[in-house]
């Protein structure tokens, strides 16, 4: 009987060092690197799914369980997630548990030309994932928080963000390669929701924001008119719709002046399982072919 009691306790704890350390994140975008970077060691739960707004999410009493399931919890920060502070109250979350994952990134500032009525807490440009570099930066601070949360993990958790890292580095080279094939008059990104600023600054395109379309809005005329006149003048052959946005006043836009609609860009999710944007890696190959093939 002592035995079978002993045996029982060594493989409780045996099993206790396998279990995974549960990840919970905002985003499906953090979500996947934080699966790069903890690899087999964590267990990642994202509360948004692939396509949904996180503007206008609506956290539910579900996701109060799912946050205090977690070991850590890992949010972007820059006031993009407003309705998170809540949850991690409800959940009695230890506030050392909450990773920022763009801690340390020099924020841009939302421009002038934000959109009323978008629900971004701050005069921050959350979206800092759109530039590969920024995302070697999530990484590490995800690793950071990864050891801290698991210390006998520290040389997996190195390892593999070391070679995740090289992975971004590669990809941010390439992506400035593929912006370099568009006429430089060109390197224009109309899309329905500023969310692309940091691509944009750091591949060298300017952005062009549709004004007033954050989710259900009417475009103001005046502005609408103007875009047009842009459009033509400069004879840019193509806008963009984006995934958690609604298409509509790009669509009418893009018609009146005479641009095509060139594709849908990944914006504040990936993509539906099994598809090219499904990982973060893989948003940056979608969006830059999706950019490039329209404006070339
Ligand atoms: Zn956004």
């Amino acid at each position: 009987m002592r035995l079978l009691i002993i045996l029982g306790l060594f493989v409780s704890l045996a099993a206790a060092e396998t279990v995974p350390l549960r990840v919970v994140c905002t985003t499906t975008i953090i979500s996947d690197i934080v699966k790069q970077v903890g690899g087999t060691r964590v267990q990642v739960v994202s509360l948004l799914k692939p396509g949904v707004d996180p503007h206008t999410f609506q956290p539910s009493p579900d996701d109060v369980s799912v946050i205090a399931s977690a070991r850590v919890v890992v949010v972007n920060g820059l006031g993009y997630e407003e309705w998170i502070e809540q949850l991690i109250k409800q959940a009695g979350m230890p506030r050392d548990r909450v990773v920022v994952a763009t801690t340390g990134i020099e924020p841009m500032t939302a421009g002038a030309h934000r959109h009323d009525g978008h629900a971004h807490g701050s005069d921050q440009d959350p979206h800092a994932w759109h530039d590969a570099k920024n995302g070697m930066r999530y990484a590490a601070n995800i690793r950071d928080a990864l050891i801290t949360a698991d210390p006998a993990g520290e040389k997996d958790y190195s390892a593999w963000t070391e070679l995740y890292q090289a992975q971004l580095r590669v990809m941010d080279a390439w992506i400035r390669k593929q912006v370099a094939t568009i006429p430089p008059e060109r390197r224009v990104l109309v899309t329905s929701h500023d969310a692309l600023s940091y691509f944009a600054r750091s591949y060298g395109l300017e952005v062009v924001p549709v004004e007033g379309i954050a989710t259900g809005q009417e475009p103001n005329p005046a502005r609408f008119s103007e875009l047009i006149a842009t459009l033509r003048k400069r004879g840019i052959p193509a806008v963009f719709v984006e995934n958690s946005a609604s298409p509509r006043t790009v669509e009418r836009l893009g018609l009146e002046a005479g641009a095509r609609l060139g594709g849908v860009l990944l914006a504040d999710s990936l993509d539906t399982a099994g598809r090219l944007g499904d990982s973060y890696l893989g948003l940056f190959m979608h969006n830059t072919r999706v950019i490039v093939g329209a404006l070339q």
